[in-house]
């Protein structure tokens, strides 16, 4: 399998090199040159597998030959044994034709597991195979550098460092990371807000060669096609859990970046017979707007009781505009210097219509999200973090009038965001799973540093000198 740059110039990549690299260096994305696709008869035969043996199948398409099957079936095995769900991604049904899809049974209590525990071993595997080691970075605001931590702290050929903002993110978040004390993992509290931190990233991204020869740094966010391409697998595996490939399903997914609901896109490239995705934003909603109004532009961050989707530009957009512009680079290139330069980003008539056959949308801001928690708790007993809230309040009103079933998309565990189930007012607290209930008790270490970025690549220097 070869992979292509959304911007067209860049060069092309085998799997391993794709997964290694952040940004192409035209500035675009990577995605497959082609997508895998499953006729109707080889989707039926795939009922009633377990987990990681469907996400055999469906990513193992995906690779280079170099990675052979066993070890790939070993790899997932091993991954997937991590979550605390016999099914790892168990199905609830809420009404006649609506239902949730936990996705929170890994070991941070995030969808995110999925990917990041996988991209993880994947990584180790492939290093261990070039005989090389690299260095992770990235910035968080929460969800991502948890799962980022968890996903690596066994990785012998990993250095992971995680920047997140010191005093902004929650205790929960904070100690999910701070917790986990193993030589490779280093994180550090800046003095500064998220932006900053995400800046310094980019920026030794941009100028690597503060790291020693033979080293390079590896992105763990969604522009990672690894992480992408892991979260295919939960939509057939909801779909064929509801009948299909003989029967339509529908999604509705709490979109910030755009990944998880692009590998709902990807699963329907493939073969699985996807009615509608329902992109639900919360008040920063670029996506919203770019569905239901062509008007794809930057607005000013709001921070909302949802912070794993404060997003002002949705990154992995870009990949869907590729194949709505009919994959040509250049025209994503120009569109997006354009877009960089403050400009909308305006899809032609044609491609807008072809994302509204398959794409809805819908904003769901804190108060609605709040209302949303508590109505459905008070009628079902069901407890909904916040992110899951909006996706279940943009697919409940989408289901309306629809003949296939509705899957809402559950990212997180509802301990992870006290501070809005506390917001609904219900008697009722979200107690940490069992096996994180000393989670407020267990050692912290994580160095704070200021908020300059020669401070950041010196200590990554020392720390794996
Ligand atoms: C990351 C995250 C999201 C958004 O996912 P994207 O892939 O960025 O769209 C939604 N909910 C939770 C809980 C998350 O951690």
């Amino acid at each position: 399998m070869k992979y292509i740059s959304t911007r067209g110039t860049a060069p092309v990549l085998n799997f391993e090199d794709a997964i290694l690299t952040g940004l192409a260096t035209d500035g675009g994305l990577y995605v497959p040159e082609s997508l895998p696709t499953f006729s109707s008869e080889q989707i039926a035969g795939w009922a009633g597998l377990d987990y990681p043996d469907l996400a055999f199948e469906i990513m193992y398409p995906f690779l280079g030959e170099t990675i052979s099957e066993g070890e790939f079936r070993q790899l997932l095995q091993e991954t997937y044994a991590e979550f605390r769900h016999q099914a790892i991604a168990p199905l609830v049904q809420m009404d006649r034709n609506l239902w949730i899809l936990e996705l929170f049974h890994g070991p941070t209590l995030a969808f995110k597991d999925f990917a990041l525990q996988f991209l993880g071993r994947l990584l180790d595997l492939v290093l261990e195979r070039r005989g090389q080691k690299v260095v992770i970075l990235g910035a968080t605001s929460g969800d991502t550098g948890s799962a980022a931590i968890e996903g690596c702290r066994h990785c012998e050929n990993v250095d992971i460092f995680i920047l997140h903002p010191h005093n902004r993110v929650s205790d929960v978040q904070r100690r999910q990371m701070t917790t986990v004390v193993e030589h490779n993992v280093f994180n550090l509290a800046v003095e500064g807000n998220f932006d900053d931190c995400q800046n310094m990233v980019k920026a030794a991204f941009a100028d690597q060669s503060f790291l020693p020869d033979g080293r390079q740094l590896v992105a763990v966010n969604s522009i990672n096609w690894a992480r992408i391409m892991a979260q295919i697998v939960y939509y057939f595996y909801a779909g064929l859990a509801l009948g299909s490939p003989h029967r339509q399903v529908s999604f509705a997914v709490p979109t910030g970046n755009f990944g998880d609901i692009f590998a709902g896109y990807l699963a329907r490239g493939m073969g699985l017979p996807i009615e509608q995705l329902v992109i639900a934003t919360n008040c920063n909603d670029i996506l919203h707007r770019s569905i239901s109004a062509n008007d794809y532009s930057k607005q000013d961050l709001i921070h909302s009781l949802t912070p794993s989707m404060d997003i002002m530009i949705s990154s992995n957009y870009e990949r869907l505009v590729f194949d709505l512009l009919g994959r040509d680079g250049r025209e994503v290139a120009s569109r997006m210097h354009a877009f960089k330069e403050g400009q909308p980003l305006q899809l032609p008539q044609a491609a807008l219509n072809d994302a509204r056959v398959l794409f809805s949308s819908a904003r769901v801001d804190d108060q609605q999200t709040v209302e949303a928690i508590r109505h459905q708790f008070e009628k079902t007993g069901y407890l909904m973090d916040p992110h899951t809230a909006i996706g279940f309040e943009a697919g409940r009103a989408a289901v309306a009038g629809q003949q296939s079933p509705m899957v809402c998309l559950a990212t997180a565990h509802p301990a992870k965001f006290s501070e809005a189930i506390e917001k609904t007012g219900l008697p009722v607290h979200a107690a940490l799973p069992h096996h994180m209930v000393d989670l407020m008790q267990r050692e912290e270490q994580f160095d704070v540093i200021a908020n300059e970025l020669p401070e950041v690549t010196e200590y990554i220097r020392r720390a794996i000198g």
